[in-house]
């Protein structure tokens, strides 16, 4: 075996070793035998010159024409896509997801940075007339300062691009944290920026834990932006922290989504998407459907078939072409969701497939779980109402589309939902009241696309949205302009009023 590679912190322009001298291992999850790599594990004073550094960049960086910073995005898309095998399976490798999904996830970052160079030559603001004569008004959107971005492990290299390719464009300069657990494609993250041509400073990446390195990055006086993804409960933390000094704070958080399938839905179609959605990523994805919503009248057969489905499922080395279903994240991630099974059958809920570690053949080095499929689950119990995030779905009957509107409308997560059915005014009455930030008709809950916004309501958001246009509004500010160029004094509202 040869030695683990080590690998630093980019701090403006330069990789420099951790101040604490420590490292952190990243384990292949499919081979605990296999370690990625060694990561740095930074702290507050890492941080500190992350942010300097960044401060610093800010100066030129924010007046570098909007243009001009998209010619670099765009390189950088360029050179994504030259490297998207390899980075894929580095992916696949540090995280555990199938080799194609992980290709995705470099994909999505190339996407964004094509879309966000595009947003370049736009930045678009409003010109509007004045109630005065010979006066101009517009607005502009402005850079805020520096970005703390702090993002999961999930989505190693799509987060951190949602995050910094609109930081960017605004003009703002980055610090980011990535998770832990996936720190790899956050360094060829920022390898790629850095080749292609960003000015030493601009982008910084900091590595490390929650609490020693993301926690300073969002009590730091000098981050005026804080982008998080990650689970609900850090994000309460991170969100106070950030309100007490009024920073621009964009929370993306977990969810409980659901798929509601009713008496005329396309059936081999909702099968296929309900699979999909429930274990892709092995159901570690935030928008996974961990609840479908199943009318009575199918509910049997839905069950029966889909149960048949899941069982064939090809679970096993994620690099390998074929498989379906990788490992979970780490050991504790396999616990919890342990914990959660126990629970489910406590309740009453009927184990109707796995629940049990694979630990057999190209499973037996890694932290596996079979796919699980609890049926007749009530709506109160935890199993239908908590983030499992793992590859267990809950299957629970409804009388119709009122009732199982309710049934999904009954989390207090509000991420994604989805209906299928083949009538048009209960697909179209299905969109408008179900409490979710993102909507799916005949489709499963997952497969967002860059152009349009990304989020939740609920706990699963604070009212901001990542990707699209819309996210332009956490990373930057308006300036409102009055241009007066009549030469005298006019007076809004008081030299308006008409007669006067
Ligand atoms: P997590 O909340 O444990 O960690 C997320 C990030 O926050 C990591 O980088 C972590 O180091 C950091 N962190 C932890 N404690 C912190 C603290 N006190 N201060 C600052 N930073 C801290 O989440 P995770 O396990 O990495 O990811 C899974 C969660 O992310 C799930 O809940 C999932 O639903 C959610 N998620 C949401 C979206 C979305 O867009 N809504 C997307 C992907 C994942």
């Amino acid at each position: 075996m040869t030695e683990p590679r080590t690998f630093h912190n980019l701090i403006a322009g330069s990789w420099e070793e951790p101040r604490s001298g420590h490292y952190l291992e990243n384990i292949n999850p499919a081979n605990r035998d296999d370690t990625v790599g060694l990561f740095p594990a930074s702290g507050a004073e890492d941080v500190e010159r992350a942010v300097d550094a960044a401060l610093d960049a800010y100066a030129r960086w924010r007046l570098t024409p909007a243009p001009r910073r998209a010619e670099i995005l765009f390189r950088a898309g360029q050179i994504l896509l030259e490297r998207k095998a390899d980075f894929a399976r580095d992916m696949s490798r540090e995280m555990g997801k199938t080799v194609i999904e992980a290709g995705g996830d470099v994909q999505e970052a190339i996407d964004m940075l094509f879309f966000m160079a595009g947003e370049g030559r736009r930045l678009y603001g409003q010109t509007t007339p004045s109630e005065l004569p010979d006066k101009l008004c517009m607005t502009l959107r402005v850079p805020i300062g520096v970005a703390g971005l702090i993002t999961p492990w999930n989505f190693p290299m799509a987060i951190p691009s949602w995050k910094t390719a609109p930081a960017l464009i605004c003009g703002n300069t980055v610090v980011l944290k990535p998770a832990e657990d996936a720190p790899l494609s956050a360094v060829h993250w920022a390898q790629v920026l850095q080749e292609a041509g960003l000015p030493a400073g601009v982008f910084n990446l900091v590595m490390g834990e929650g609490e020693a390195a993301g926690a300073p990055l969002v009590r730091h006086r000098q981050t005026r932006i804080i982008s998080f993804t990650g689970s609900s409960e850090v994000g309460r933390e991170v969100g106070r922290e950030a309100a007490a000094q009024f920073k621009h704070c964009n929370l993306e958080m977990g969810g409980k989504n659901a798929i509601l399938i009713l008496d005329d839905a396309p059936l081999d179609l909702a099968l296929e998407g309900a699979l999909w959605g429930a274990f892709g990523t092995s159901g570690q994805r935030c928008t996974a459907a961990s609840r479908l919503v199943v009318a009575k009248g199918i509910y049997r057969r839905f069950l029966d078939r889909f149960l048949e489905m899941a069982q064939a499922l090809r679970i096993g080395n994620p690099l390998e072409a074929g498989t379906q279903i990788g490992p979970i994240i780490n050991a504790a991630q396999l616990e919890r969701i342990e914990g959660y099974i126990q629970s489910g059958e406590a309740e009453g809920a009927k184990l109707r497939l796995g629940g049990r570690r694979c630990t057999q053949g190209a499973c037996a080095q890694g932290w596996f779980l079979e796919p699980t499929v609890f049926a007749d689950v009530h709506a109160r119990m935890r199993i239908a109402q908590e983030e499992i995030f793992g590859p267990v779905v809950s299957v629970l009957p409804c009388e119709g589309l009122e009732d199982g509107l309710e049934i999904v409308n009954g989390s207090g997560y509000g991420l994604s939902a989805a209906v299928y059915t083949q009538n048009l005014a209960t697909a179209l009455r299905a969109q408008r009241d179900l409490e979710a930030g993102l909507v799916y008709l005949n489709a499963p809950t997952i497969g967002a696309e860059v152009h349009l916004p990304f989020g939740g309501i609920k706990q699963s958001g604070n009212g901001h949205r990542e990707s699209g246009p819309a996210t332009l509004d956490v990373y930057s500010e308006w300036k409102t302009v009055y241009a007066d160029f009549s030469g005298r004094l006019q007076r809004a509202q008081l030299d308006t009023q008409s007669g006067s």
